[in-house]
């Protein structure tokens, strides 16, 4: 059984980023640029935005965040979204989610220019996605994709499960896996039988926010575990999946933590350089 490494992986794939950062220096004598909006004080949040903030300084990239109280009106948001939208030296645009209440979330991500998109969230993205066109693709299914594909390269047929359809993560890695040939089925609260569905899994993604939901019995033997949730409880952070009775069953499996995280936040760099690149043509 293979414990998926995903603070490695992250690692070298920002270690590569970093590289192109440099080469894209002496090729244009520019870097890429994310800009960050966070609204409010909500801790969790600001910690994601200080990680992103000193990932992105890691590895060369221009990076900025503008902060507003929760008070602030969409407006405003808004009005600094287009200006960022117009300037040559922001690669790529995040708003940090969830916003207070009385900001229209759809409003905003519409607002962001579909090329600077680095959370792959614009209904131009999600449709390029699914169309199988070019798009900036959400960082963790991204993340997850890069791990399952280094397990197993050739996902040609491929019986795939995702539970959770949440356009953050299951939507979105149905998408990729349709584009690797698997057969997808996606599940969520409202589905029968979950764990015979589970069991047809050769991958099974999970991505509900319910503490070891998926058993040891619920899983296929010789199959792909990816874990995606991140859960507060008692024992500290727990993934959605039972570690101990699945890593006996599984062929791989993500830990929680030290799996899809760090995944995350290393493909919004790459999403970033990305993004420029795209500017560049
Ligand atoms: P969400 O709440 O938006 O969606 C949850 C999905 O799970 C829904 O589609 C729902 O139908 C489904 N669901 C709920 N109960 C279910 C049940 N009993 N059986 C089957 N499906 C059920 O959540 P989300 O934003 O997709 O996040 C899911 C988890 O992933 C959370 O724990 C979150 O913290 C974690 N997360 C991790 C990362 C990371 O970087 N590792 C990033 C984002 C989210």
């Amino acid at each position: 059984m293979t414990i998926i490494d995903g603070k490695k992986t992250a690692a070298d794939l920002r270690s590569n980023l970093k590289n192109e950062v440099d080469n894209l220096k002496k090729k244009y004598n520019k870097v890429p640029g994310l800009t960050v909006i966070l609204i409010g004080e909500y801790a969790p949040s600001k910690i994601y935005v200080r990680n992103k903030e000193k990932s992105a300084v890691e590895i060369g990239l221009k990076s900025e965040i503008i902060e507003y109280p929760d008070t602030i009106d969409e407006k405003t948001v808004l009005e600094k979204i287009s200006e960022l939208n117009k300037d040559e030296n922001v690669s790529g645009i995040l708003v940090q989610l969830p916003l207070p209440k009385h900001i229209n979330n759809k409003k905003i991500i519409d607002a962001i220019d579909p090329n600077k998109d680095v959370d792959g969230f614009h209904p131009n993205n999600v449709g390029n996605l699914s169309s199988g066109y070019e798009s900036s693709v959400p960082c963790t299914p991204l993340g997850c994709h890069l791990l399952i594909k280094k397990i197993e390269p050739n996902l040609n047929g491929k019986k795939a499960v995702i539970l959770g359809r949440s356009n953050l993560n299951g939507k979105p890695m149905t998408q990729l896996l349709l584009k690797e040939n698997c057969t997808v089925t996606i599940a969520h609260s409202k589905t029968k039988n979950l764990k015979e569905e589970c069991l047809k899994a050769d991958i099974l993604v999970v991505a509900v926010g319910i503490p070891k939901l998926v058993k040891g019995d619920w899983v296929k033997k010789g199959s792909i575990v990816i874990d995606v949730g991140i859960n507060k409880t008692d024992e500290g952070i727990v993934g959605d999946v039972d570690f101990d009775e699945v890593s006996k069953i599984a062929k791989a499996i993500t830990p929680v933590p030290g799996g899809v995280g760090p995944m995350t936040i290393a493909c919004l760099l790459k999403n970033t350089i990305e993004c420029f690149k795209r500017s560049l043509v």
